[in-house]
């Protein structure tokens, strides 16, 4: 293990393996990034650069949510554009209750240098942000420290906003199902898929059914993002349906994917291999769609 400063947040004193196995790329064990994996040239380019916060944040969120994160010189923003950052300084502050709650002891929490990039938030901003959070009554900073972070402890307007918060966090239950929208379809969803992931903990969405003010395609990257798994039933071989199971792949989401026995043959070749759910009727459906769920791990306790 060599003691690196992690290319993409700038942090010193990180351990990495570099070249493992002789291979021209290093793993990088970041207290801020998480682990991930950077390709030689990916090292080389962001080594020259200022610090990531945007790459930093995403690579975090993605490492909580239990991906394998590789790193090369043509996917930077590949990974960023995968996950939401929070733009607004609201956003942000949720973002900071949210860590206090899970990580302050009794005296409060010293936030360290380079860890505001896990709140996304830049080096300019965090004095905003924390007289923002301060004003609202959510917490309270000590006299700053001469490094430029503070201790920070919450008070019980930001107790009360970190518990509404982890109710209102979707992310964990959240089901994206990708279907063909079509009556013949509607059984096979609502005695089916519905009832299946509501008994394993999901709530469910489907975007038809969901109103939305806007681009059909961001909203359902938005919402695939915001989901734990998803759904694809790839009966009457719709489009869609394999380019939302394409996109959910990209995030590391686990995909699991259905179809009706017998248009089974008229798949496209991609998905054939695939362990199907091969399925006769909704009940049919249901219960190996629950059986699934419930063997592979994804059930939400
Ligand atoms: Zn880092």
């Amino acid at each position: 293990m060599a003691i690196i400063t992690c290319p993409v947040c700038k942090k010193q004193g990180m351990t990495a393996a570099i070249n493992p196995e002789g291979a021209d790329k290093s793993v990088v064990y970041c207290k801020i990034c998480g682990d991930f994996e950077i390709s030689g040239t990916a090292d080389l380019v962001l080594s020259t650069k200022p610090a990531n916060p945007r790459l930093s944040y995403s690579l975090r969120k993605r490492f909580e949510n239990g991906a394998t994160n590789r790193i090369n010189s043509t996917n930077i923003e590949e990974i960023i554009n995968s996950v939401k950052f929070p733009e607004t300084i609201p956003e942000k502050v949720n973002e900071i209750i949210s860590f206090l709650y899970k990580n302050q002891s009794s005296g409060g929490y010293a936030i360290s240098d380079k860890e505001i990039y896990i709140f996304g938030i830049n080096d300019d901003e965090l004095e905003l942000v924390m007289k923002y959070a301060e004003g609202k009554g959510l917490l309270t900073i000590a006299p700053k420290f001469a490094s430029g972070g503070g201790l920070f402890s919450l008070e019980a307007n930001g107790i009360d906003l970190a518990e509404e918060l982890l109710k209102r966090n979707i992310v964990g239950s959240q089901a994206f199902v990708a279907m063909w929208f079509d009556e013949s379809m509607e059984n096979a969803f609502s005695q089916g898929i519905e009832p299946a992931l509501k008994e394993t903990g999901y709530k469910v969405i489907r975007i038809d059914k969901k109103e939305f003010i806007g681009d059909i395609n961001e909203e359902i990257q938005k919402e695939i993002k915001q989901s734990k798994i998803l759904i694809a039933d790839y009966t009457g071989n719709r489009g869609g349906v394999y380019y939302e199971a394409g996109f959910a792949k990209a995030l590391n989401k686990p995909v699991v994917s259905c179809c009706k026995e017998d248009i089974l043959k008229e798949l496209h070749f991609d998905v054939k291999h695939l362990n199907q759910i091969v399925w006769t009727s909704p009940e049919d459906l249901k219960n190996k769609l629950i059986k699934r769920i419930n063997g592979c791990g994804l059930n939400i306790d």
